[in-house]
């Protein structure tokens, strides 16, 4: 089991990493919390799977649980299923010392920690993320929230998980084009800060695909190291958490112009990469090779990369992002593998001419 401390003073919390925790997170969390009532809540292809094992698990060690689960899916992340959950709150008797217990993907995690920051002011929760992407990078920093129909994530907070528990014997039923999209942003880390997780993903790559334990173990936990470390660094999004954001400017751009109904997140970031690259490159920050890194790594997850999106309507897209300040254009661009800096000094002029030529 790998253990990493997310050290946020009085907000600190552990995230454990292993394979069989979901038999074993009652136990654990029973260890530091008197049972009490639990609102466990996952989606119906999460909960068909798993969902008895984890209440069965609480239920032995005397938490009082109600499982729910919702329909799966990005839309389900709304205003109205927070009303829906705040009713079996009250139904069930939560108080301020009950516990969220959120088992499944990003959706699940983002719209469970919600209620759980808002219902009687906060309330402690529990994440058990069983998506890559959600292993990752969602179950870490804190940010929870639920969708408008102005844009996503627009009604939410910070609040901080009392634990993580991440059990890699999920992966095994996780659809294969949700571990491609996770596994981008482990890439994405590998860019920012740390050139031997780079290496090691061009390495093993097929290991990772066979769901081996070891190496699941290693990306999982040095993905989710790297990601703490930046958000105890700046917890808020000042700053140095911005470098998070790499692939993802253009990458969000190309999401709101799809609609969203195109491309998994990871696949519109990873194309969002590319780009980014290829700027640094026009910008003399960088080397071809880290573009061609980058590009084999994607192709050999079977990424199309091509995006047929007029460059216009890209860069319209860009200036309407909420992470825009005053008006300019914000990009983190690699410098080499493993290292990343914030820039606005990417003109219009450059934007035209890298996203009008393919990748
Ligand atoms: P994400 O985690 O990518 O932010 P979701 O929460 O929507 O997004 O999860 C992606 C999809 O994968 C959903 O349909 C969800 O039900 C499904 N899913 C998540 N984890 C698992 C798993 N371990 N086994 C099977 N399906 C899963
Ligand atoms: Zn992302």
């Amino acid at each position: 089991m790998k253990k990493i401390h997310v050290n946020l003073s009085a907000n600190s919390y552990n995230i454990y990493i292993d394979k069989d925790l979901l038999v074993k997170v009652g136990e654990m969390i029973a260890k530091g919390k008197e049972p009490c009532k639990t609102l466990l809540i996952t989606d119906e292809n999460i909960g068909k799977i798993y969902g008895e094992i984890v209440a069965e698990n609480f239920r032995q060690n005397n938490f009082d649980v109600k499982l729910l689960a919702l329909p799966p899916g990005e839309d389900q992340k709304n205003i109205e299923n927070a009303l829906l959950l705040y009713d079996h709150c009250f139904a069930h008797k939560l108080d301020r010392k009950s516990l969220i217990v959120a088992l499944g993907g990003g959706v699940i995690g983002d719209l469970s920690g919600f209620i759980a920051a808002t219902f009687m002011r906060g309330i402690p929760y529990i994440q058990i993320p069983t998506s890559l992407l959600a292993q990752v990078d969602s179950s870490i920093g804190g940010k929870v929230a639920v969708n408008h129909p102005k844009g996503k994530n627009m009604i939410g907070c910070f609040y901080q998980p009392t634990a993580v528990f991440i059990d890699t014997n999920t992966l095994s039923t996780l659809p294969s084009k949700e571990m491609v999209a996770g596994f981008v942003e482990v890439i994405k880390y590998g860019v920012i800060r740390d050139a031997e997780l780079f290496a090691f993903l061009e390495k093993s790559m097929y290991d990772i695909f066979q769901l081996n334990h070891e190496a699941l173990l290693k990306i999982i936990a040095t993905s989710c190291q790297i990601k703490a470390n930046v958000v105890e660094q700046d917890e808020k999004e000042k700053d140095l958490r911005a470098i998070l954001n790499y692939g993802h400017t253009i990458g969000h751009a190309i999401e709101t112009i799809t609609n969203y109904k195109k491309y998994r997140h990871g696949e519109a970031v990873a194309i969002g990469m590319l780009y980014a690259s290829k700027i640094a490159i026009e910008l003399g920050l960088t080397d071809n090779t880290v573009f061609e890194r980058q590009l084999s790594l994607i192709k050999n997850l079977g990424l199309s990369i091509q995006t047929g999106l007029k460059s216009e309507s890209i860069i319209k897209a860009l200036y309407t992002d909420k992470k825009t300040i005053s008006g300019r254009l914000r990009f983190v661009l690699p410098t080499k593998i493993g290292e990343v800096i914030i820039s606005d000094k990417v003109s219009d002029e450059i934007l035209y001419r890298i996203l009008d030529n393919p990748l």
